[in-house]
């Protein structure tokens, strides 16, 4: 689906006239068609830009990247990869263009020059998808913060997109509102959606396919999240967090108690553990 060979990128200087340092070197990433792959890495690494890159709002300056097999130096393909990579991003409220929700996903429509019959449909559709139906005529902003991205989500849904990339999109919401967005990943995907979610959350790393680590501009880990993070004194350095059931895990491991890595959640660490308290 995209596919990144040898990617470099620096943003042009602000100082001078010539360009600044690289923030992304060396880049090679393959996202599949319909795949959920989580990104984390510290503040600064290039997560941001990275998926600019990916839906043509930023252009490679080394390398080659395509979107579907189009390439986002084409004036016409770039407008193609914009609608097919659909970006949501961390502050609800900046997202948000109208007085109701409906209007509010019909902006991207209308700039579009969708027709009305098929605007209409579409609307509806996006609404359902993400569970707004009932709030169709609500003001945006008396939304909670929850409500507010799903509507984000519908207007990108809405543009009928194949790539939905979350850029912390859970980073500013309460618990009960990073359920439902994650909620709604979790759907998107399962519809064949392609998903990709940054995120500095461990636990919402562990619910994607496939993670990718970054560090200063480049892809450092890559595999099933929960390998990942199995092996936390490799992640030291990167200051990632690690689920809490891992985290406990090391440290009573580093304490001398006989515990395996194979646990895959917390259920799993605390029957080894009453296991071992048992027999001894
Ligand atoms: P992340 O999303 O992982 O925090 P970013 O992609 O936002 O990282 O930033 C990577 C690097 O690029 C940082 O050093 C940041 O200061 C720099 N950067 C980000 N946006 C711009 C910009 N518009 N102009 C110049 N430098 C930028
Ligand atoms: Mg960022």
């Amino acid at each position: 689906m995209i596919h990144l060979q040898g990617v470099g990128f620096r943003y042009p200087s602000v100082a001078e006239s010539g360009a600044g340092e690289w923030v992304l070197s060396n880049l090679d990433v393959t996202i599949h068609r319909g795949e959920y792959l989580a990104v984390m890495g510290p503040n600064g690494s290039g997560k941001s830009t990275m998926a600019r890159l990916f839906n043509g709002l930023l252009l490679p300056t080394e390398g080659v990247l395509t979107v579907d097999g189009l390439d986002p130096h084409d004036t016409e393909a770039v407008w193609e990869i914009r609608r097919r990579v659909g970006m949501v991003f961390q502050n609800p409220d900046n997202q948000i263009v109208a007085t109701t929700v409906i209007d509010d996903i019909a902006f991207g429509l209308e700039n579009r020059g969708v027709p009305r019959d098929e605007m209409v449909k579409r609307i509806q559709d996006a609404m359902a998808r993400v569970g707004l139906t009932s709030l169709e005529k609500a003001a945006p902003h008396h939304l909670s913060g929850g409500q507010k991205q799903r509507l984000a989500i519908a207007g990108v849904l809405a543009m009928r997109p194949s790539v939905i990339i979350f850029d912390e999109a859970t980073s500013m919401l309460d618990p009960l509102g990073r359920k439902e967005v994650l909620a709604a990943m979790q759907s998107l995907h399962q519809e064949g959606t392609t998903v990709i979610h940054i995120t500095h959350s461990a636990d919402e790393a562990l619910q994607a396919e496939r993670l990718l680590v970054m560090d200063k501009g480049q892809v450092v880990r890559e595999g099933k999240p929960l390998h990942i993070f199995s092996h936390p004194e490799e992640l030291e350095e990167l200051f990632l967090e690690v689920p809490m059931f891992i985290d406990l895990r090391e440290r009573l491991r580093r304490q001398g108690m006989a515990l395996s890595r194979d646990s895959a959640n917390s259920e799993e660490l605390v029957e080894e553990l009453w296991g071992l308290l048992s027999k001894g």
